[in-house]
């Protein structure tokens, strides 16, 4: 019997103990977990199949380490999120501050050929295009014209000028306002590089395009095309200001009926050629004979068109110099370093071109020009700019008074 009892608690001690030794050893296994996870490990974890306490706390430790994985993985999307945004924050900056740049590059600039240079020269850089180009449109001949192109391609022919309603990329851009590329068509045909076209928009109309030739993968990341927008946005305002400077310039300085140099701008240029020490200098006058006439007998449409005929004609003649608008129908030629005689000739070769060019009024009528004119050369005939005026005048008034039609010089007036 106490055999049988030893035994029994033999037995049962060596249950408790293996018992025991099972219940270590998942006690064991959890803290092992527990180490790893806090070492950064990631684990698989899995429930344990008793039906006790310990397999409870194992499970609730699984539910707390799934949740833990969960907002992890949540934390590392948001930080890489963050990271793109703050790269693209980044790349934006980087663009606002280019964008200033051009601003302040080109705003002040009004010679709508540097500005367009400066603006090719800055795409360049800032995209790495391999040739940018810009086109401008011409309203007269309704194409656009090629004007400034820059880049480190070797260009194959370029297309200098694109009629308005082709049906090219460029000529598409401008009528409809709109970017378009040939990248698919770049792509299709295995090329690496394809073109973009981004119209320079004015106030009213379609000023020109820009186009930049770059890597397909470029051409395909809308923020370059959105910023390269921008950058045309900024040039069509700055050639919009360019322009409008060059027509204020030239009505300032020119004729509006015959296109020659108004009297204001004659004037400058006769004295600061005169500051500039010449040697010589002949100045012819030149006044189109019983013009009145003409008027009177044709109307002043018609007195107009010879009017602009023979600044054309004469504009076309001259050698050197400036041909301007006197006042009325007087015209004075200015011929620095020309001698007074040959200056005569010019002058009797332009009274002939006159006498034989073909004005026709609207209806066929042909009308006859003649026209007088006075010359007088510096030093010979006067020691200042104002003094050779008056003696070329003095030549005219005494071709009138010759009968007309002829060429006097001052000192055989
Ligand atoms: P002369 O041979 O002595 O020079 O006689 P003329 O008739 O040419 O000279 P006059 O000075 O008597 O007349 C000049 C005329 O030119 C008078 C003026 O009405 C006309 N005229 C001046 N400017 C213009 C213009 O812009 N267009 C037209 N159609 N006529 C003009
Ligand atoms: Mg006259
Ligand atoms: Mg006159």
């Amino acid at each position: 019997m106490v055999y049988t009892i030893l035994i029994l608690l033999a037995i049962l001690n060596i249950i408790l103990f293996l018992r025991n030794r099972s219940f270590v050893v998942r006690i064991v296994e959890l803290k092992n977990w527990v180490q790893k996870i806090l070492s950064g490990t990631s684990l698989e974890l899995q429930p344990d199949p008793h039906h006790d306490d310990l397999a409870e706390l194992r499970q609730s430790f699984i539910d707390m380490y799934t949740r833990m994985e969960e907002s992890r993985r949540e934390i590392e999307t948001n930080y890489r999120k963050l990271q793109l945004s703050s790269l693209s924050l980044e790349e934006k900056y980087a663009q606002a501050y280019t964008l200033q740049l051009i601003q302040e590059e080109i705003a002040r600039e009004l010679d709508s050929n540097q500005l367009m240079k400066k603006t090719l020269d800055i795409l360049l850089g800032v995209f790495g295009s391999k040739r940018c180009t810009i086109y401008m449109v011409d309203e007269q001949k309704e194409v656009l014209e090629l004007k400034a192109n820059s880049g480190f391609a070797v260009a194959p022919e370029l297309e200098k000028i694109i009629p308005l309603d082709a049906n090219h990329l460029v000529a598409r851009a401008c009528r409809e306002r709109m970017v378009f590329t040939d990248a698919d068509e770049a792509m299709a045909q295995g090329k690496t590089s394809g073109n973009i076209a981004i119209p320079l928009s004015g106030r009213h109309n379609c000023l020109g395009v820009m186009v930049m030739e770059n890597e397909l993968v470029r051409i395909a990341n809308q923020d370059l095309v959105d910023f390269a927008k921008l950058i045309a946005q900024e040039l069509s305002l700055s050639l919009e200001n360019a322009y409008l400077y060059d027509k204020m310039r030239r009505m300032a300085t020119h004729d509006a009926l015959t296109g020659v140099y108004n009297r204001m701008f004659l004037m400058n240029y006769i004295s600061e050629l005169f500051a500039s020490h010449p040697r010589t200098v002949s100045v012819i006058i030149f006044d189109l004979d019983h013009f009145k006439v003409i008027n009177d007998r044709y109307g002043h449409l018609v007195g107009d068109m010879v009017l602009k005929e023979t600044a054309q004609v004469a504009g076309e003649m001259l050698p050197t110099g400036i041909l301007a608008r006197y006042g009325g129908e007087e015209f004075v030629v200015v011929l620095p370093e020309v001698p007074v005689n040959e200056a005569v000739r010019f002058a009797d070769s332009l009274r002939h071109a006159v006498f034989e060019h073909h004005y026709r009024t609207d209806d066929g009528r042909m009308v006859v020009v003649t026209l007088s004119g006075g010359v007088a050369g510096y030093p010979k005939n006067a020691d200042s700019f104002e003094g050779l005026l008056q003696k070329a005048d003095e030549a005219l008034y005494y071709a009138k008074n010759s009968g007309r039609n002829r060429i006097c010089l001052v000192d055989k007036a």
